[in-house]
């Protein structure tokens, strides 16, 4: 019997105790620990990762303050499209989605890509009109007006830049898990409304099998900040390449992944897990929202970086 556990972020980025308020900071906190649980209980009862890993994500992406589902960020023109992977690494079978709009769960709507067609990633419209079709879940433009978002688009369209959603003291954060469940199978799941102001049509790291999500035998791996770095660093895979041919343990091999990163000026963390049940949870930024459960089934919840 494997050695279960669980692990999640809730994005990385300038997060600074000085410019946060305690009110704000107890919410993260009830947000990262609301899903912790709803993770944790589906390990405990001996589900399987993958399930962990989507009601973890689902939770995350109801919570406002975190830049997925209900809370993404708003486009250059104003509209919300998300991004999504899941990934089991025991079948090594992933499904994703890309700018998809007024889907409630954008990751259920990657397992069911993984789970009722022949192909990986869907975009776009077609993604949405697979989703009709499947009857997933929708909601009305209005679910996912978030009044702070609106506003940092504001902020971002005046000074003319693509923001992460990373600025200080302001709701942020793509959301991502990664579980080792009973059997020793590892899943991995990231969700994501990507960056504020994006144009034309832009697709971050998230819904990219081995750059901002990876599950395989030997780890699950889910990635969160600027996703044109990820995508240049194939920064999900790295961690599980560096483990198999270089035979580093996971802890060594994320921190290397993490260093290659910060070489190519990437900014951002990531959270694994490997089949031993260890967790890592490295970052280059200030501060990363991120939790896990320890053996024993405590819930640990952190912010900011050392
Ligand atoms: N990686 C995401 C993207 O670039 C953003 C984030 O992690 O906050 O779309």
């Amino acid at each position: 019997m494997a050695k279960i556990a669980l692990a999640i972020h809730g994005g990385a980025g300038t997060i600074l105790k000085s410019q946060m308020t305690t009110a704000l900071e107890a919410e993260y906190r009830s947000g990262l620990d609301t899903a912790l649980r709803i993770g944790w209980q589906i390990l405990e009862r001996g589900g399987s990762s993958l399930d962990a890993v989507e009601a973890t994500v689902c939770s995350l992406e109801d919570f406002p303050l975190f830049n997925a589902g209900r809370g993404s960020v708003f486009t250059h023109e104003g509209k919300q499209e998300m991004d999504a992977c899941i990934m089991d690494g025991h079948n090594l079978k992933a499904g994703a989605v890309a700018f998809v709009k007024n889907i409630k769960n954008p990751v259920s709507l990657a397992r069911l890509v993984m789970q009722r067609t022949e192909h990986v990633l869907l975009a776009g419209e077609g993604a949405n009109q697979f989703a009709e079709q499947i009857g997933v879940h929708t909601e009305p433009d209005e679910y996912f007006f978030t009044e702070h978002r609106w506003l940092q688009l504001q902020e971002a369209m005046a000074e003319g830049r693509v923001q992460l959603d990373h600025a200080v003291a302001k709701p942020i954060g793509t959301v991502g898990a990664v579980a080792c469940d009973i059997n020793g199978h590892l899943a991995a799941a990231t969700s994501t409304g990507g960056m504020t102001n994006k144009k034309f049509g832009r697709i971050g790291d998230t819904p990219l099998v081995g750059l901002g999500n990876y599950a395989d035998d030997t780890c699950a791996v889910s990635c969160t900040g600027h996703g044109e770095y990820f995508m240049l660093g194939v920064t999900a895979y790295d961690v599980a390449a560096r483990m198999k041919y270089k035979g580093l343990s996971l802890e060594d091999a994320a921190r290397e992944t993490i260093a290659h990163l910060t070489k190519i000026n990437g900014e951002g963390g990531l959270i694994a897990v490997d089949t031993a049940g260890n967790i890592t949870l490295p970052f280059n930024s200030d501060g990363m929202y991120r939790g896990y459960v320890t053996v024993i089934g405590q819930i640990n919840v952190e912010i900011y970086g050392s």
